[in-house]
């Protein structure tokens, strides 16, 4: 009896607060999907943060990496490199993160791979997910012994995954899986000149994808570069038609809770299909290459 009495307060809140919730998420849906998407990511870096505890760990002023011994002689170039993207990424996109951002080094694919329960065929050099970075070892990918920090940073993923941490951030989980790619490849671009090579694709030759295929049907699209591709496109697209401070805008809006929807209409006084059907017919005016913005300069003003 004495259990369940002091138990009851404790059940009384979590009742009193369920009630609130479900009352709330017909008024305020936006807002308190992102606070539980807020909480759930808070676990998974919480999570990942105990798991790794054992591990050796090195810091500099705004990352951790955390790595097992063997890849402790790269631990400071990773750190380097995160720094020297921490600033141009959060001063583009307008993000200032809180603490220090978690990055683990896993010294192969499979260790990779297993950490997320991925099949064993799965390759990535990082991965960004739930608030943390999780990286491949650059030995492991890096064969060329030459010039290896230079290497690492042309081809390395921390400006990529490091942009998809500040999108996740701003707007609470709530964004289409091509906005994030799309800022994730063009702030990499940018800062280390990396592009994914399209040459030979023959992208000219191939359908594109609608962008609601490339949100929530992202991995399973058969042609992954034409997806990457597509979603760095629809970035220039937004800043070429728009400016990047819409994009800001759009992501502000995303990061309140606002539907897509809702965002696109206010951000760019278009609806969703229309801003679609815009990137569609611009899409279709230039010959693919591998750098969109060449593309962007040849066909200015066609839309
Ligand atoms: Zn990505």
């Amino acid at each position: 009896m004495s259990g369940w009495a002091t138990a009851k307060p404790a059940w009384v809140f979590a009742g009193v607060l369920l009630i609130l919730i479900f009352l709330g998420w017909g008024r305020f849906p936006g807002m308190l999907r992102g606070w539980f998407y807020t909480v759930c990511r808070e676990y998974g870096r919480v999570n990942l943060e105990t798991s790794t505890r054992g591990l050796q760990e090195t810091e500099s002023a705004h990352f951790r990496v955390r790595c097992q011994p063997s890849d402790s002689d790269v631990a400071d170039m990773v750190l380097e490199a995160a720094e020297r993207v921490y600033e141009p990424i959060n001063d583009a996109l307008g993000f200032r993160p809180q603490g220090k951002v978690l990055i683990v080094i896993y010294p192969t694919s499979l260790e990779l791979g297993k950490s997320f329960g991925w099949p064993a065929d799965q390759s990535a050099l990082g991965v960004y997910w739930m608030g943390t970075i999780r990286v491949l070892s650059p030995k492991a990918w890096i064969t060329d012994e030459s010039d290896f920090d230079e290497r690492f940073w042309a081809a390395g993923p921390i400006a990529h995954e490091y942009t998809h941490f500040v999108v996740d951030h701003l707007t609470r989980g709530n964004y289409p899986r091509w906005l994030t790619e799309g800022l994730a490849q063009r702030e990499d671009r940018d800062l280390t000149g990396f592009v994914f090579n399209v040459d030979g694709e023959n992208l000219a030759e191939q359908k594109p994808y609608r962008l609601d295929q490339l949100d929530s049907d992202f991995d399973d699209r058969p042609d992954q570069m034409l997806a990457y591709w597509q979603s760095l496109a629809a970035v220039e697209f937004m800043d070429e038609h728009y400016s990047i401070d819409r994009i800001k805008d759009l992501i502000n809006l995303l990061g309140r809770g606002y539907n897509q929807e809702v965002a696109f209409r206010a951000t760019f006084g278009i609806s969703f299909d229309e801003f679609e059907a815009g990137y569609q017919f611009w899409l279709q005016k230039y010959i693919p290459t591998t750098d969109p913005l060449e593309q962007v300069a040849a066909t200015e003003g066609s839309i």
